[in-house]
C-alpha cells in the first residue's frame, strides 16, 4: 500500500511546489507580511519554492555542499547525486579554555550517511567496526544487527529543480547549535568538569565553509559545569569545536594486512565474512593510495621506477619562517628514496602553497591538501596526524603540526649529546645552517609518521656501539637504520673520532617499511598479498637492520627497544656518554655566557646534563630483568620472547 502511495505523494508535493513558485513571483512586489497570507494553506514545516529559501540576499559558498547563508540561517543545498554516499565525520576541539588540553585533539570520528525522504532528510551514522563483504549471505544479518541510527532529521526547507543537478534544501542551524552529542562535547569531557545544560545564549555557529570535498563547521558550545576547568567563578566552561565532513572516494582502496613484524599505523575491525569459524578482528595498514599508471604498467613489471598517479603533496604553511622552508622541504622530499624502493619516483614532493593572488580560494582546511602548518605556540613539539577512510585505511589527508618551539627542544639535545665532540653544538644560539640541518631531521621524522609509520624504538640497537664511532659506517648508514627510533644524536662519538655522522637518515629499515606497505602488487586480492608480503618480511627475518620494537608506554620490558639510546650495548655507550658529559660541565659557564644576560640559559642547560645522565643510568638499568621481543609465526625458528 504504502509504496504504491508515495509516487503519488510525490507528484501531488511536485506540483504543490510547482504553483508555490509561480506565485511567489506573482506576488513578488508586495511587502513580505503581506505576501505571507495566501501560503497560509501550506502546513508549517513544508518545503517552499526554493528562492523563497535561498533568497537574492543570500550569501553562498559553492563546494562539497553549497553552504548558503540568509541573514543568521545556514543552509546546506545538498546535490541529489551524493545522497547515501558515505561521508567521514572528524571532530576535533579547536579552541578551549585552558586546563583542558590544547586545541586540535580528535574527539570522535564516524562514518555518516545522507538519507532523502520524501519531506526528511536524515544524517544516519555508518558503522565500521563490524563488516562482511556485500555478496556473502551474512552481510544481511550484519546489516541488521547494524541498523544505523539517526544522527539528526532535518525537514526538507525546498528543493532546487534543475534536470542536470537537482538538489534539496536543509537548514543546519540546529545541528551544531543544539547538543548533538556525536558531534559536541564529549561525555567523559562533561563527566569531569560536571557540565550540565547546554547554554543556548552562549552557543553558535562560529564559521561554515565549503571545500570541493569537505565541510568546515566551527561552532562554540557553553555548558553550565559544576568545575569548570579554568575560571571557576564563571560556573560555565566553553569550547570550540570543529567538524569535517568530507567525502569518501567512491571506490574504496585496496587494503593492506597489517603484520605485527612490520611496523605500521593500522586500524581494526571485527569481520564475519572471513572462511573462520570465529568472528575475526582483521587489521590494515593507514597508507596512501599510490597506484601505477595505466600507461606506465609495463615499466612498472620491468621493474624501472615510475611516477605514481597522483604523488604525495605536502605544502609549507605560508607563516613558516622563510629561513628554515628549503629545510622543511629537503625533510619531506628526503623519502623520495625509500618510495624508490617500492617502485615510485617522485612520490612525495613539497610545494609552496600558491599566493592569495594565484589561488584566493586555497586554504589549509581544503581536505585535498596536506600542510605543514607552523604554529606560534609555546609548546615543544611537532605532530603529524592524519585522517584515514575507515573502510580503506586510505589516507586522505594530513597536517603536521609544527610549533615554534621544537628549536629549543633541538637545541637542547643536540647541545647536550654533541657539545663534547662538536664545536657548532657549543652555545645557545645555533647558526642557521646547523638548525636547518636539525629541522630536516625532525621534518622527516614527522613526515614518516603521516606516511604510515610509528615509532620504530628497536632499530638503533642494531649498530655495534663502536662503529658509531666511525666516519665511515655513520656516513653511510647514519646513527640508527631508521629516522623513526628516538635515536637522536650521536653522543657515543668521542672526540678523536674525526668527523663522524651525529644523525639518523632514511635508513634502511625505513626504506624496507615503505617497500612493504607500499609497493604494489598488482593482480591479486588483498587477502591473497598476504603470503608476498610475508615472503618480503622472511628475506630479512632476523636481520637486526630490519627488526621492529614497538614504544614501550610505562615500564621497559625489552631493553633492546628503549627511546633515545644507542647501539647494541647500553653499558659501552652509556660509559662514552658520560664521558661527553665530564667534558660539557666545565665549559658549561663559557658556553653560554653573555655580558649583561642572567644565568637562565646555564640552568636550563645544566638541567638538560642531569636529564641526560639519568637517561644514560636508565638505558643500563632497564637491562637488569628485560625480556627481549622479537615477533614471529610458527613457521620461524626460535622462541618470540626471550
Ligand atoms: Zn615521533
Amino acid at each position: 500500500m504504502i509504496k504504491k502511495l508515495l509516487p503519488k505523494l510525490l507528484i501531488i508535493l511536485l506540483l504543490v511546489g510547482y504553483s508555490q513558485s509561480t506565485e511567489a513571483q506573482l506576488f513578488k512586489k508586495k511587502k513580505k507580511t503581506e505576501a505571507s497570507k495566501p501560503e497560509a494553506k501550506t502546513k508549517k514545516g513544508d518545503p517552499e519554492p526554493y528562492d523563497k529559501v535561498i533568497t537574492k540576499d543570500a550569501v553562498t559558498d559553492s563546494g562539497l555542499f553549497d553552504v548558503h547563508k540568509v541573514d543568521d540561517s545556514h543552509f546546506y543545498e545538498i546535490p541529489d547525486s551524493l545522497f547515501n554516499r558515505e561521508m567521514l565525520m572528524v571532530s576535533r576541539i579547536s579552541k578551549t579554555a585552558s586546563g583542558i588540553g590544547f586545541g586540535g585533539g580528535k574527539i570522535n570520528t564516524q562514518v555518516l550517511r545522507w538519507e532523502k525522504k520524501p519531506k526528511k532528510v536524515l544524517l544516519r551514522v555508518v558503522s565500521y567496526d563490524v563488516v562482511a563483504a556485500d555478496s556473502l549471505p551474512v552481510h544481511e544479518a550484519v546489516v541488521n544487527s547494524n541498523f544505523e541510527p539517526v544522527l539528526y532529521s532535518f525537514d526538507i526547507k525546498a528543493f532546487k529543480k534543475d534536470s542536470l543537478n537537482p538538489a534539496t534544501v536543509i537548514q543546519v542551524d540546529e545541528l551544531f547549535t543544539k547538543d548533538v552529542q556525536a558531534l559536541g562535547m564529549p561525555d567523559r569531557l562533561k563527566k569531569r568538569y560536571k557540565a550540565t545544560r547546554l547554554d543556548a545564549g552562549r552557543s553558535y555557529l562560529e564559521s561554515l565553509k565549503s571545500y570541493p570535498l569537505n565541510i568546515e563547521a566551527r561552532h562554540v558550545k557553553t555548558y553550565n559545569a559544576g568545575s569548570p576547568p579554568s575560571n571557576q567563578s564563571l560556573g560555565s566552561i566553553s569550547i570550540e569545536i570543529n567538524n569535517s565532513m568530507i567525502l569518501l572516494p567512491e571506490e574504496p582502496m585496496k587494503r593492506r594486512y597489517f603484520d605485527k613484524r612490520v611496523g605500521w599505523f593500522a586500524r581494526g575491525q571485527v569481520d564475519y565474512g572471513l572462511d573462520a569459524q570465529e568472528s575475526k578482528t582483521i587489521t590494515f595498514l593507514d597508507r596512501w593510495r599510490l597506484e601505477v599508471k595505466d600507461e606506465d604498467m609495463e615499466k612498472f613489471k620491468n621493474g624501472e621506477l615510475v611516477e605514481p598517479k597522483k604523488p604525495i603533496v605536502y605544502y609549507v604553511d605560508r607563516a613558516t619562517p622563510e629561513q628554515w622552508v628549503p629545510f622543511i622541504k629537503q625533510g619531506i622530499e628526503d623519502w623520495q628514496v625509500a618510495f624508490e624502493a617500492a617502485g615510485f619516483k617522485n612520490a612525495i614532493i613539497a610545494k609552496d602553497p600558491p599566493s592569495p593572488e594565484e589561488d584566493p580560494e586555497w586554504s589549509p582546511e581544503d581536505v585535498r591538501y596536506s600542510v605543514v602548518r607552523y604554529l606560534a605556540s609555546p609548546i615543544p613539539n611537532a605532530n603529524g596526524p592524519h585522517v584515514s577512510d575507515p573502510r580503506s585505511g586510505e589516507i586522505l589527508e594530513s597536517d603536521i603540526n609544527w610549533y615554534h618551539n621544537v628549536m629549543t627542544l633541538l637545541r637542547n639535545w643536540f647541545f647536550v649529546q654533541t657539545a663534547a665532540i662538536n664545536p657548532e653544538a657549543r652555545g645557545v644560539e645555533f647558526k642557521d645552517e646547523v638548525m636547518g640541518r636539525l629541522i630536516r631531521f625532525v621534518s622527516s621524522h614527522e613526515v614518516g609518521h603521516t606516511l604510515g609509520l610509528p615509532h620504530n624504538m628497536g632499530s638503533s640497537v642494531a649498530y655495534a656501539v663502536d662503529s658509531l664511532r666511525s666516519e665511515s659506517f655513520t656516513k653511510k648508514y647514519g646513527t640508527a637504520p631508521s629516522i623513526m627510533d628516538y635515536a637522536r644524536f650521536n653522543y657515543v662519538a668521542q672526540p678523536e673520532d674525526g668527523d663522524v655522522a651525529l644523525m639518523p637518515n632514511i635508513g634502511i629499515y625505513d626504506k624496507y617499511a615503505i617497500k612493504w606497505g607500499y609497493k604494489p602488487i598488482l593482480d591479486v586480492s588483498a587477502e591473497d598479498e598476504k603470503s608476498i608480503l610475508d615472503s618480503w618480511i622472511l628475506e630479512h627475518a632476523g636481520d637486526p637492520m630490519y627488526r621492529f620494537g614497538h614504544q614501550q608506554v610505562g615500564d621497559v620490558v625489552d631493553p633492546s627497544s628503549q627511546t633515545e639510546d644507542l647501539g647494541d650495548n647500553a653499558i659501552l655507550a652509556s660509559e662514552y656518554g658520560i664521558k661527553n658529559l665530564q667534558r660539557i660541565v666545565p665549559n658549561l659557564v663559557e658556553w653560554t655566557q653573555e655580558d649583561g644576560k642572567n644565568y637562565d640559559d646555564l640552568e636550563t642547560l645544566y638541567g638538560q646534563v642531569l636529564s641526560q645522565y639519568n637517561r644514560y643510568m636508565g638505558h643500563v638499568s632497564n637491562n637488569i630483568g628485560g625480556v627481549y621481543e622479537n615477533h614471529k609465526t610458527y613457521d620461524q625458528e626460535g622462541a618470540v620472547y626471550t
